[in-house]
């Protein structure tokens, strides 16, 4: 029942303030202790991911984290971005779960999370072209299909494969071991959808989706087109889970440094990944729908200013822990 905070940088110690304000008066047995990451870990000893937070993040049942980030730190060698980067390699959690819900549009994006071009062979020719290589190895798409057709089963037994299997070998092979791992799912309705058509689908016609499976740079710019297309970045939350060990959830936006410190940061992405955390690392389904009510309710009722309101951090936080079912405030 361990859970490990990493409050970061920026708006980061706000946002998680409310989500462990909000957790205490949800789920009091959840122990949760905090650690440094990031700009704050790096003021305090030189490295972004501490020895100590690492070990904390293993022997714990999730991590829950808020966004790192400082702009003092943009040009120096040692970088808060080089920790969370470390830690996810780490904890090895290659599937990021990114849930987009507005409306009647409700949708999860299952984005493979430490494959790709983002990890592939890259360097410079002596003639001076740079490249990058975009490469997958059959086990790492037959893990991720895995994982998004038991989410579909859970769901609306509906997944959307996302490639470019019309040039890219990678996205051919892609295809045919989501249709072999499509054998063991015959509840769950499969389709194969080329990425430039399922960028305009998202756009204009979000609500036909389910759940949508795409490798790793395909699903870093749909995730942020479907968060566009329900209210914004400092609504969406996310899940990255591995087969073994804890599992880490956070926020998709940054540390905004823009507006930290001013306690009107908007906690709903803060608050919807510790939603997922009590669903995906504690199996509390139950709790999970009651705080994201909850969130919707404080949303309807009393938005922050990023969406045009006048609610502060802390305003916001109390009208989520007015709206849990009474006992649970
Ligand atoms: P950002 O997401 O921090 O901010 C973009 C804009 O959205 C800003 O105007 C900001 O004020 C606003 N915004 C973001 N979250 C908000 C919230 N919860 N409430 C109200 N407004 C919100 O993106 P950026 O400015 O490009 O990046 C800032 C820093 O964050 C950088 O150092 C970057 O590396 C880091 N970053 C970290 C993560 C992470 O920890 N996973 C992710 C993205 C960016």
């Amino acid at each position: 029942m361990r859970v490990v905070c990493l409050p970061g940088d920026g708006i980061g110690p706000e946002v998680m303030a409310s989500a462990e304000r909000v957790l205490r008066a949800l789920a009091p047995d959840l122990e949760l202790e905090t650690h440094l990451l990031g700009a704050a870990a790096i003021r305090a000893g030189g490295d972004p991911l501490p020895e100590e937070t690492l070990a904390a993040c293993r022997g714990a049942a999730a991590v829950l984290k808020a966004p790192i980030g400082d702009p003092e730190f943009d040009a120096a060698d040692i970088r808060p971005e080089q920790g969370i980067m470390r830690l996810r390699a780490e904890l090895d959690v290659y599937a990021n779960l990114r849930p987009a819900r507005q409306g009647d549009v409700d949708l999860v994006i299952v984005r493979e999370l430490v494959g790709g071009l983002y990890f592939g062979a890259r360097g410079v020719r002596e003639d001076g072209t740079v490249f990058d290589t975009c490469e997958y190895h059959p086990r790492q798409v037959e893990r991720i299909a895995r994982r998004a057709f038991e989410l579909a089963r859970a769901r609306g037994r509906k997944l959307t494969s996302v490639d470019k299997a019309n040039v890219l070998d990678t996205s051919r092979m892609w295809r045919r071991v989501v249709r072999e791992v499509a054998g063991a799912y015959p509840d769950v309705e499969l389709e194969d959808m080329l990425v430039d058509n399922a960028a305009m689908q998202l756009a204009s016609a979000p609500r036909q989706f389910d759940v949508i499976v795409t490798e790793n740079m395909f699903g870093d710019i749909l995730s942020d087109l479907a968060a566009a297309v329900t209210g914004g970045l400092g609504l969406a939350p996310s899940a990255s889970l591995g087969d073994s060990g804890p599992g880490l959830f956070e926020p998709v936006h940054g540390s905004a440094p823009d507006i930290a410190g001013r306690g009107i940061a908007n906690p709903v992405a803060m608050l919807r990944s510790a939603a997922l955390m009590l669903e995906h690392a504690f199996g509390r389904t139950e709790e999970a729908r009651r705080l994201e009510a909850a969130v919707d309710r404080a949303l309807a009722d009393t938005p922050t200013p990023d969406l045009g309101g006048s609610a502060t951090t802390a305003s916001f936080t109390e009208a989520v822990c007015g709206a849990l079912p009474a006992g649970a405030r």
